[in-house]
């Protein structure tokens, strides 16, 4: 289930452009538009989750395979000594997209401090 109105749905939908890094049926991973890392991508389940606060105990498998996918889309994408794994979840933890993403940032430091 998407919703028409929200933004990465309507990336997922293909409505806006993004530069993809995976795509399967379930999920999609694509840069973020404001990296704050040489390597700055993000993974959304493509139905919608509003946060990982939301998430319903159905709907494990699917974190479990995005959580699995930050490794493989990290080496893809030039990660490969290191990333971070951000997922913000709701107004006081810095969610400003209400559509489950997961931050995977890495590339060559400074870019941690
Ligand atoms: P949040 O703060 O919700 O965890 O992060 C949302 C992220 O989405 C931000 O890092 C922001 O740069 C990224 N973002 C917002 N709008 C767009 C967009 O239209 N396209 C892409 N590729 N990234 C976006």
């Amino acid at each position: 289930m998407q919703l028409d109105d929200c933004l990465f749905c309507r990336i997922a939908r293909g409505e806006i452009p993004a530069a993809k890094v995976y795509e399967d049926d379930e999920v999609l991973a694509f840069k973020d538009i404001h990296p704050k890392a040489p390597v700055h991508f993000l993974i959304i389940p493509k139905k919608h989750i509003q946060s990982l606060a939301h998430a319903e105990p159905e709907d494990n498998a699917l974190l479990g395979k995005m959580l699995g996918l930050t490794r493989k889309l990290a080496m893809q994408e030039g990660a490969v000594n290191g990333f971070r794994v951000i997922i913000n979840t709701g107004r006081d933890g810095g969610q400003e997209v209400d559509h489950l993403h997961i931050h995977v940032l890495g590339g060559p430091q400074p870019w941690t401090k």
